[in-house]
């Protein structure tokens, strides 16, 4: 199967009489013959489902589905974007160790490393995106477990150069984790540069249509847990009976362990409900992410000949800074999300966003409906001009999310909203 054709049908095969559509198995629980084979399940010397906490089957076919778009061996999907950054680190990390993440990362990100992890014990460094492999390098210490980025930062735009973060990763024996949430795998598949591991959140483009919170993990299958860094995973786990995650589970080691001791012990379980929205929304990924990045540059395009507008950050735009990169790792497109300034700051940024009409003010991207955002006055409220801009947050900056409508309405709303700014 190529790309398109995973997002219609991957993930589920129907025998002869079973329903066409994936259906949602809305239960918790799972009936067997013999407490011989529940044992079984347990050891996981048998497959199948008995708790829908550790798997279930409406969930698993998204799973697997996903699993396939990236090209990784398998998926753990969870109850939020969140809960899949959160144990895609804890899996490997624990108190005493430390880990380093690019700066240009969502702000919901960096408070958990920043703050959460700090109680933790996990020390967290932040490097520019745009450091030199050797000073990456200098930022490497003995107890580092992973490096951390994503493909195309959320809300700065910055396109991450996956190979050299992945380069200096592997020198040191560790882990690079991706988060893939803008780019989703139909416009860049962070494995085919050297990622370890992809964790999205799919209440963005992979759901695509604001319904339902949700995270996954990916595992590509690719890194070996063991060389000496990841006792976690190759030594015997006691809360498991003595199970080796690289011994008994090859290279699903790490999927393995995410999925039967952290989700097991934390609990962050989609809902099957979820999971059955999911998988409708990637039945039409291919189609989406092409019209939100085709719609997008043309309006990023618009924008730059507009005179209301003073600046427009847009990796699409040969102006911008990332350009390069973004033909690189994103050839086929580079998202539906656009920042931009709007001439006369803060009063006339919210004046603009105020008169808008098709495109709604929600604090949401990455969904088919056009929509805004003016984080100075929002997500980013509490902070002074001053601290916007060490944010890389300006009060003029306006964050749009381009949907899928047809362009020209698009275009004639934000004529008439730059009207009214007059
Ligand atoms: C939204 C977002 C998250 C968090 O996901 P939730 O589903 O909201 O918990 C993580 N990373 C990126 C890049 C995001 O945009």
């Amino acid at each position: 199967m190529r790309k398109n054709t995973m997002c219609v049908q991957g993930g589920y095969e129907p025998k002869n009489g079973e329903p066409r559509v994936t259906p949602i198995c809305q239960s918790t629980t799972y009936k067997y013959d013999s407490s011989e084979t529940v044992g079984k399940l347990f050891d996981l010397e048998e497959d199948g489902f008995f708790y829908t906490r550790i798997a279930n089957p409406t969930v698993d076919v998204v799973e697997k589905k996903i699993a396939m778009l990236e090209g990784g061996i398998g998926a753990m999907c969870t109850s939020s974007g969140q809960a899949a950054s959160l144990i895609s680190v804890m899996n490997i990390c624990e108190a005493g160790d430390h880990m380093i993440s690019t700066a240009a990362i969502y702000g919901g990100t960096m408070n958990l490393f920043s703050v959460t992890f700090k109680k933790f014990g996990i020390d967290v460094t932040f490097v520019d995106p745009d450091i030199s492999a050797e000073d990456l390098q200098k930022e490497v210490k003995e107890n580092t477990k992973l490096i951390f980025s994503e493909t195309l930062s959320n809300p700065s735009l910055v396109v991450c150069d996956i190979e050299k973060f992945a380069k200096v990763a592997h020198a040191n024996g560790i882990p690079l984790i991706v988060d893939n949430t803008f780019a989703t795998p139909m416009l860049c598949r962070p494995f085919e540069f050297g990622a370890d591991i992809v964790v999205h959140s799919t209440s963005k483009y992979l759901d695509g249509h604001a319904t339902a919170l949700g995270g996954v993990i990916v595992d590509s299958g690719n890194f070996n847990w063991d060389n000496g860094k990841f006792p976690g995973l190759s030594t015997p786990d006691e809360s498991y009976h003595g199970m080796v995650y690289t011994r008994d589970c090859g290279k699903a080691a790490y999927i393995t362990k995410a999925r039967v001791q952290l989700m097991r012990d934390l609990g962050s379980t989609p809902a099957p409900q979820n999971a059955f929205y999911l998988n409708l929304g990637l039945e039409t990924l291919h189609l989406r992410m092409e019209r939100h990045s085709a719609n997008a540059l043309a309006v990023a395009k618009w924008l730059e000949k507009n005179e209301n507008v003073s600046w427009v950050n847009y990796p699409g735009l040969e102006s911008n800074k990332y350009n390069g990169l973004a033909s690189k790792y994103l050839p086929a497109g580079t998202s539906g999300v656009i920042a931009f300034g709007v001439k006369g700051g803060r009063e006339a940024a919210m004046k603009f966003m105020d008169s808008l009409k098709l495109a709604a003010i929600v604090v949401h991207v990455a969904d088919a409906r056009t929509s805004v955002l003016h984080p100075a006055s929002t997500t980013h409220r509490q902070l002074t001009d001053e601290q916007l801009i060490a944010a890389g947050v300006s009060a003029d900056l306006v964050r749009m999310s381009i949907g899928i409508e047809d362009l020209a309405d698009i275009l004639e709303d934000l004529e008439q909203a730059f009207a009214c700014i007059k």
